[in-house]
């Protein structure tokens, strides 16, 4: 495959991969969107370029708001790092299981108890979809029924979630109701950056949550931490467009981040 020359502001990850991070969100930067998640997949293209990377970078990892044994299945790759749940849990190359991060506290089950007691005939009328990912739940209108119908109901549970101490976070046609506690992307990523060999980083992204990311980049290099951290946007009609405004390179969807990835991989 011809590989285009990538964007100068990776030449020093080029220069140096034993030094470099390659950081990655999932849905909608690696794998395309889909219209039920769990159909999402990484091109084999990506697959290939990101199997390279982990043999020859001081880390790779993908860090996604899914659980993190989930996001392993969908990139297929055992020998990557995965930051699952947005920071909440952390699965390490070939590792069974992930750990959680010690941010959580007691305060891991607060958010499936609290959706334990919403009323299911209530949910089903429009069509909004739970998904419990452990620590966190999410509730979903992509696709729904009654797309509307489901986005109020999910805010107005989003607002009882709210009274109950839980954290909401909002993504693309998704509500997620989060135990407290700082954790973010951002905050995952800047210790597993922290703890590792890498002085040059990059992340790339499509959405709100990844801004918390490209901000700990920018705390890692305004440090001194690392020399070059180069924010990737990947855009999209439904992406906000702070993701553009933040970025240091641009991309349109993901099959626009593979030959990045390929050009990185050599
Ligand atoms: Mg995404």
């Amino acid at each position: 495959m011809q590989v285009p020359r990538p964007p100068t502001a990776l030449d020093p990850l080029l220069a140096d991969p034993s030094s470099a991070a390659v950081l990655c969100d999932l849905d909608g930067t690696l794998a395309p969107i889909v219209a039920r998640p769990e159909l999402a997949r990484v091109p084999d293209a990506g697959r290939v370029a990101l199997a390279r990377i982990a043999d020859r970078y001081a880390l790779a990892a993908v860090v996604s708001g899914r659980r993190a044994t989930v996001a392993r299945e969908i990139v297929g790759l055992e020998k990557l790092t995965y930051v699952g749940n947005h920071g909440f849990e952390l699965l390490l190359p070939n590792a069974p299981e992930p750990r959680s991060a010690p941010e959580l506290g007691g305060h891991g089950e607060d958010a499936r108890g609290f959706a334990a007691g919403l009323a299911a005939d209530e949910l089903d009328a429009v069509g909004l979809r739970l998904e419990d990912k452990g620590p966190i739940v999410a509730l979903h209108w992509r696709g729904a029924a009654d797309e509307a119908g489901a986005e109020r109901l999910a805010e107005r549970i989003g607002g009882e979630a709210s009274d109950r101490g839980l954290v909401l976070h909002r993504g693309r046609m998704v509500l997620e109701l989060r135990p407290p506690g700082e954790v973010d992307k951002g905050t995952a990523i800047e210790s597993l950056l922290t703890g590792s060999a890498a002085t040059t980083a990059m992340y790339a992204g499509d959405d709100r949550t990844d801004l918390d990311a490209f901000a700990a980049l920018d705390r890692l290099a305004g440090s001194g931490r690392l020399g070059t951290a180069v924010r990737i946007g990947v855009t999209s009609a439904e992406g906000p467009g702070e993701i553009a405004e933040r970025a240091d390179v641009t991309v349109e969807g993901p099959e626009a981040l593979i030959p990045i990835l390929a050009a990185l991989a050599g």
